[in-house]
């Protein structure tokens, strides 16, 4: 469309708020998936709530549809345009409004990155407990919109959990705004929920509020190497019983422990390779007090005979540097592209089979699969790269593994989201019902169809 027709249909949104044709950038093309679409015609980039609304109202009175952009680090292609769609970045929304100390809270603008989030805490003795290797460049609205997880989802879950209050925009222009700052708050509807984890489709999140916590001085991470897969399970068990500021439980199968520590350069701690590898984490108030604990805890480890070797960090510096290789995932991405990427649910009774078959079946079919396997084991989450080095074995790769994690009832997702990637498989894990509902609610709140259509779901 040539750019003068499009200025007069955004005759009501003023002209400081888009960006069209050449002004705009290549970053608008694709998220962190790899899944890329075409130069979108328009980037309306808004200051305020009111812009949101005032540039939907517009979008679904043309009955033009938008998708949403916060840092581009989704996984899952949600965030990539589609042909003929506008972009909506909330790039421009980056205030901190309100650090409220007395009531642990902070709240936000839904540009803010996760990193921003947690250097303002840190800096009044308090923590946010999101943690992920994207935090400089994820945003609330991101990772609110996907439910993001990340490594300390066992001790303060989901950040469903840390949301107090939400602000967001529908499809019309509505607002609807809601500071809540109250842990407890049963009047009426909960209609934050409404967007989180519906990534996009049925809101544009403007703002969030979110608990904080007390930071604990005292932190420290073990990593141990474990011959079994139920003595990862039975040593989650102990330190669950044993130690209550566990925040992380980490598990690395040998094959990605070796290959992301050559790729980043890190030193194998252990004389030999082990199966297994997991990092665990443990905080507490007072220095000596955690450190004793964690020891007591991994020495009856040992005389279970479930941990083979171990280290403890003994200060900041050493636990940075045992995160290095679990931090390191994104070397895989760029060493082995293109890749089948998972973040699958296993229940945990089943995952230790799962592992195997999924190994075996794949190498079956790809004798050449290069296989990763890791994840947040303390709640069911594994992920898992794989890649031929060729893109037309991405999707029969996914089909396999998708069709496993079916049968040990998994989830095709447990925290990047549907997007555009897996939809195909979303019955795999939703009965036709539920699919419904959701199509249902998304045509109530967007009967236009506008907000990220065809994420999750086409209607
Ligand atoms: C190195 C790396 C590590 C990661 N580790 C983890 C991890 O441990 N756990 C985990 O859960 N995820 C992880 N992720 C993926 C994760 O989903 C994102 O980092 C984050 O949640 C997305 O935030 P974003 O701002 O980049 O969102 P984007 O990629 O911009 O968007 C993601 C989705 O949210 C929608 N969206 C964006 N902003 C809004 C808004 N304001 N309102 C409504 N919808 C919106 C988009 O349309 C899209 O559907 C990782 C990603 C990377 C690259």
């Amino acid at each position: 469309m040539i750019q003068s027709a499009i200025d007069s249909q955004l005759a009501q949104i003023p002209r400081s708020l888009y960006r069209l044709g050449e002004e705009v950038e290549v970053k608008y093309t694709k998220d962190w998936s790899g899944i890329s679409g075409p130069l979108p015609e328009v980037v309306f980039l808004p200051r305020t709530e009111h812009d949101v609304a005032l540039i939907l109202a517009g979008c679904n009175e043309l009955k033009h549809p938008v998708v949403t952009q916060g840092g581009l680090t989704g996984l899952s292609g949600g965030a990539s345009p589609k042909s003929g769609e506008w972009v909506l970045s909330l790039e421009r929304m980056r205030s901190i409004v309100e650090l409220d100390v007395a009531s642990s809270t902070i709240t936000v603008e839904a540009g803010v990155t996760l990193q921003e989030i947690q250097e303002a805490a840190a800096e009044h003795n308090l923590m946010f407990p999101l943690d992920m290797g994207s935090r400089g460049s994820c945003t609330v609205g991101g990772f609110t919109a996907t439910n993001a997880g990340g490594t300390q989802v066992i001790q303060r879950g989901m950040v469903r959990n840390l949301v107090l209050g939400l602000d967001a925009v529908l499809a019309d222009g509505t607002i609807l705004s809601n500071r809540n700052k109250l842990l407890k708050n049963n009047a009426g509807y909960d209609l934050k929920q409404l967007f989180i984890g519906t990534e996009g489709t049925l809101g544009v999140i403007t703002g969030a509020t979110f608990r904080l916590f007390p930071t604990r001085v005292a932190r420290y991470t073990a990593l141990c190497g474990m011959h079994r897969f139920d003595d990862v399970v039975s040593l989650l068990h102990l330190f669950q019983k044993k130690l209550p500021g566990l925040r992380g439980f980490e598990l690395m199968w040998e094959s990605y422990f070796q290959t992301v520590a050559s790729l980043t350069g890190q030193r194998d701690p252990f004389p030999g390779p082990f199966p297994l590898y997991v990092l665990c984490e443990v905080e507490g108030a007072d220095e000596q007090a955690t450190r004793s604990q964690f020891e007591e805890a991994l020495e009856d480890a040992f005389e279970r005979n479930l941990v083979q070797d171990a280290i403890l960090s003994r200060n900041e510096q050493e636990r940075t540097n045992l995160w290095k290789i679990r931090d390191g995932v994104s070397e895989l991405f760029s060493t082995f592209n293109p890749v089948a990427n998972f973040d699958i649910g296993i229940p945990i009774a089943s995952m230790a089979q799962f592992a195997l078959d999924v190994e075996q079946k794949l190498k079956a079919s790809f004798p050449q699969c290069h296989i990763f396997l890791f994840g947040h084991i303390g709640d069911g989450n594994l992920h898992l790269i794989a890649s031929t080095g060729r893109e037309e074995d991405v999707h029969r790769i996914e089909d396999t593994v998708f069709a496993l994690t079916r049968e040990v009832s998994g989830t095709i997702t447990a925290e990047h989201g549907i997007g555009v990637s897996k939809k195909e498989w979303l019955h795999y894990c939703r009965s036709d019902e539920e699919i419904e509902t959701m199509k249902r609610l998304k045509r109530s709140f967007d009967p236009n169809n506008i907000l990220n259509p065809g994420r999750i779901f086409d209607l």
